[in-house]
């Protein structure tokens, strides 16, 4: 019979609740127990993928094409839930569903409300991830407990257990005790407010999961649990972690986090087996070398839009025991200052996929500079876009060449439409999206990295590679190195000669896991140390 968990966050936004969900995954699973994840985000957009990366950073694929929020690339990292559709709702798609079955006739002429009938969808919304073989459902709800959007979600999961019994729904609330430096010490007020706004809608929380700065004093859980209603044992701290988000489950086992759990949604579970996570933690906190690698793109500056590379490239320098210094770095400050002063520090260069045309020539000095000068070069998406736009412009000789995306005129079209996406105008949920197979070219570097020919990689696109141009391409040294199973779409394409000059259609970034990177950014990262380790050894000889 499926448990469920519901994390809910007071006092503050950012709490990393996704993180602390994942991390729960995570444990449950190294106990042999099987999980499901889910997010319920509840504002009202109907999915993340129209809003802009400064609001909501990045948009996360799942292999069934749906954009969902980035909390979803933590459970995918962290535990082996498979995702799909049923794992992210918004307020936006509950009300869509209640409004479509109110408009076929479904209510048989209720009026409808959000009592029942927006909370009931929100309930079998949840229900939807039980099954005999599903051992825990962990739900997480977006946003802070007081939001007006939240209300609804509150409810339902009140009443959840109402139908669910009491015994097989465990409430965790997520709350901040904040340092005050000039009292000197930790105060707990704000979580004692926060659970007694859930309890007023009826919820009482049974664990109580504290970030701090600073450890968290017995005196001080105690307060917490009298105030709050907990056992001492339920409050849960859970301190900043400024080295790495590896090292949360750690924590929460520390503090027995998975053993409190088991006991009380009563679980069938083995004994906690983390070796293999300990080892990475290790790993990550004792490097062996140190690289640079310049992610050029539009949102640089902003820390969540391109959460899943930075995740990626962490993963693939654990693999190498290295430790990756990011230079986020905004594409228009190339197009001010040039590609030198800005990239000669790095040891290789990643430009990521993006919209709007705002940075994209900064984006092409970019690439050319690792082109031209043998540094190790890996474009994503818009990253493919922008190499075939430089390749075509400075090494094939075709002048103004562009997308379409930024220039409709352009003499020559290297990028374009999709042809199925010509007659579309709706902007949500309407691109290339999802898992794509392809094909490699034997012996290309892809090929060699991935260990085979056919790949199933995560696509979020409307532009494609211009087939006119393949011809010319290749005669210049340009190696098509993935396509669509019928060759009609290019996926991969690399330049021969070059130490790492590779461009993918796709995001591997969403399949990258910290216990296995994904190979096309572990070869970048490798060919990256590679570089690095031969400058060094130049600077030794001068
Ligand atoms: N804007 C480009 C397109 O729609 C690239 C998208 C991306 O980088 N994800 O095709």
């Amino acid at each position: 019979m499926t448990k469920y968990i519901f994390v809910t966050g007071g006092v503050v936004s950012s709490l990393g609740k996704g993180l602390t969900s994942a991390s729960i995954g995570m444990l449950l699973e190294q106990r042999g127990l099987r999980v499901r994840m889910q997010k319920l985000d509840p504002y009202i957009n109907v999915d993340p993928g129209t809003m802009s990366p400064y609001q909501h950073g990045e948009v996360y694929v799942l292999d069934d094409g749906s954009e969902t929020d980035l909390d979803l690339g933590h459970y995918e990292r962290f535990t082996h839930s498979p995702l799909s559709r049923d794992s992210n709702y918004t307020t936006g798609q509950i009300y869509q569903s209640v409004i479509n079955k109110e408009r076929r006739g479904e209510f048989l002429g209720k009026t409808v409300q959000v009592i029942p009938h927006i909370t009931n969808e929100i309930k079998s919304c949840i229900r939807k991830l039980a099954d005999d073989d599903v051992d825990v459902v962990i739900t997480e709800i977006g946003g802070t407990v007081g939001d007006i959007e939240s209300q609804p979600f509150l409810e339902a999961i009140r009443q959840f257990s109402l139908d669910a019994g009491k015994r097989n729904c465990l409430y965790i609330h997520l709350t901040l005790v904040p340092y005050l430096k000039a009292a000197g010490e930790l105060k707990t007020k704000p979580t004692q407010h926060s659970v007694g706004q859930l309890r007023q809608i009826g919820i009482q929380p049974d664990i109580l999961i504290c970030r701090t700065e600073r450890s968290l004093p017995r005196d001080d859980r105690e307060k917490i649990a009298l105030f709050c209603n907990v056992p001492i044992e339920a409050v849960i701290e859970e301190r900043d972690k400024d080295f790495s988000i590896y090292e949360v489950p750690l924590s929460l086992v520390e503090n027995k986090l998975d053993d409190l759990i088991v006991d009380s949604l009563q679980l069938q579970a083995e004994p906690l087996e983390l070796d293999h996570w300990r080892e990475l933690v290790h790993n990550l906190r004792n490097p062996e070398h140190e690289i640079s690698i310049a992610v050029v793109g539009k949102y640089a500056e902003h820390r969540d839009a391109y959460k899943s590379i930075y995740e990626a490239l962490d993963h693939a320098g654990i693999a190498h025991h290295t430790q990756i210094r990011i230079q986020r770095i905004q594409s228009e400050s190339i197009e001010q200052e040039g590609p030198e002063r800005l990239l000669s520090g790095s040891d290789a260069i990643l430009v990521p996929g993006g919209f709007g045309e705002r940075g994209i020539e900064g984006k092409v000095e970019a690439i050319r500079f690792a082109r031209e000068r043998g540094i190790p070069f890996l474009g994503i998406c818009l990253g493919l876009h922008c190499a075939a736009i430089e390749f075509a412009r400075n090494v094939v000789g075709l002048a103004g060449a562009h997308s379409t995306e930024f220039n409709k005129d352009t003499p020559h079209p290297i990028i374009c439409l999709l042809d199925e996406q010509k007659s579309i105008t709706d902007k949500g949920g309407t691109m290339r999206l999802g898992a794509q197979p392809a094909h490699l070219a034997s012996e290309s570097r892809s090929a060699t990295a991935y260990g085979r020919e056919v790949i199933s990689e995560r696509h979020r696109h409307r532009y494609e590679f211009n087939n006119v141009y393949r011809q010319q391409f290749a005669a210049n040294g340009v190696v098509f190195a993935g396509t669509s199973p019928d060759a009609s779409l290019v996926e991969i394409l690399e330049i021969e000669g070059h130490p790492w000059f590779v461009a993918v259609q796709f995001h591997p970034e969403f399949k990258s896991k910290p216990t296995s990177p994904h190979p096309l950014i572990a070869g970048f990262v490798r060919a990256a140390l590679e570089r690095h380790q031969s400058r060094g050894a130049a600077t030794q000889h001068v």
